[in-house]
């Protein structure tokens, strides 16, 4: 759970996205985005280090 932002309005962690969030740390679109990438290629989508959230929740 990585809280970089505000609480009460978080948003996609896609810089040149400004959607709501959905899940993940993504709005509802790049989070199925990057679930369909991340079961085709195992490759993480994180830059700042919450990449371990990502692999706990594959495993
Ligand atoms: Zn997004």
């Amino acid at each position: 759970m990585g809280r970089r932002r505000s609480p009460v309005m978080k948003l996609c962690e896609l810089e040149q996205c400004n959607e709501r969030h959905y899940a993940k740390g993504l709005c509802k679109r790049h989070y199925h985005q990057n679930r369909r990438d991340l079961l085709k290629q195992t490759k993480k989508i994180s830059r700042d280090g919450s990449a371990n959230n990502m692999q706990s929740e594959l495993l």
